[in-house]
């Protein structure tokens, strides 16, 4: 079987196992993992600056993320990573290698944990077209689709098409018209919680920052949270700064989480818990060193 089969893909915007059918009614608290930037090659390549990186690290990283989360109880209902999966950009060299690793290494994932995969820039590139989204999305499942976990939606969009439109403003309308049927879905009501995922957050500490290479400039992002906001989204977690971060919209938290893989900001290579009760959600970051194995809920 060819790697990249060896996880659950993403496929006409729905997640396998996680259908509206099964998942769209409340069934008591759970826990979710929340990750990004495992990007397998980013500390050799871009923070050592080695002529021929290497990814042993990120490998390394990544399987003390994935041992500890096989080690929770109780188990998290899926994990997922929120885009930069690999380092290297679609069409180069060392793409399809960082790729099979990634692959090959989450099959350590326990099979009741779900891994799911978010887009980044490095994923379907700084500047997608058509072709690169199209790899992607073979590899690794539709670059954006919807959700449903124990009476929670969450809809995972691809941030590239609000960072860098211009050679594919057909499918990023698409997905513009999709997700605003998702959105009216989610302000029915008729779910406990709306969480979006996604790789580059709108902010990274605050709404009206202005515009910088690791946020979604300010036009969109207003209009953007303005619309998450009615539809009754309240948290949007994110990735891409290599570090943590997040705040506030109203009530709607960006959450930025650190990365998995090489660190930029001071932190350790971590992830989120995420608790979700009834009436809140509630995430906490552990550098890998510091994992508990019992997330009580309670
Ligand atoms: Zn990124």
């Amino acid at each position: 079987m060819a790697e990249e089969n060896l996880i659950l893909k993403a496929k006409n915007h729905t997640f396998p196992g996680f259908k509206i059918e099964e998942e769209s009614s409340w069934s008591g608290p759970f826990a979710f993992i929340q990750g990004a930037d495992t990007q397998f090659g980013f500390i050799e390549n871009y923070i050592e600056k080695k002529p021929n990186p290497g990814w042993d690290k990120e490998v390394e990283l990544t399987r003390r993320a994935i041992a500890s989360v096989n080690a929770m109880c109780p188990r998290p209902r899926f994990f997922v990573v929120c885009g930069d999966l690999v380092d290297a950009f679609p069409g180069t060299s060392l793409r399809y290698p960082q790729e099979q690793s990634f692959f090959h290494l989450f099959k350590e994932l326990h099979p009741d944990i779900p891994l799911v995969c978010v887009c980044g820039n490095h994923d379907v590139g700084d500047d997608p077209t058509h072709e690169s989204i199209q790899i992607y999305k073979k590899k690794f499942g539709d670059d954006y689709f919807t959700f449903f976990c124990g009476g929670v939606m969450f809809i995972v969009i691809n941030s590239q098409f609000y960072k860098a439109p211009e050679k594919v403003q057909d499918l990023a309308e698409e997905q513009e018209k999709w997700l605003d049927r998702q959105l009216k879905e989610a302000k029915s009501g008729k779910f406990k919680h709306v969480v979006v995922f996604q790789h580059i957050p709108w902010f990274i500490r605050n709404p009206d920052e202005e515009d910088v290479y690791f946020n979604i400039k300010t036009e969109i992002r207003e209009k953007m949270l303005k619309k998450f906001y009615d539809a009754n989204v309240r948290a949007v977690f994110c990735g891409h700064w290599h570090g943590n971060a997040g705040g506030f919209y109203k009530d709607l938290e960006v959450v930025v989480t650190s990365a998995i893989g090489g660190q930029l900001r001071g932190d350790k290579s971590g992830f989120r818990v995420v608790k979700v009760s009834e009436d809140s959600i509630h995430h906490t970051y552990f550098a890998l060193e510091d994992v508990p194995k019992d997330i009580s809920l309670n």
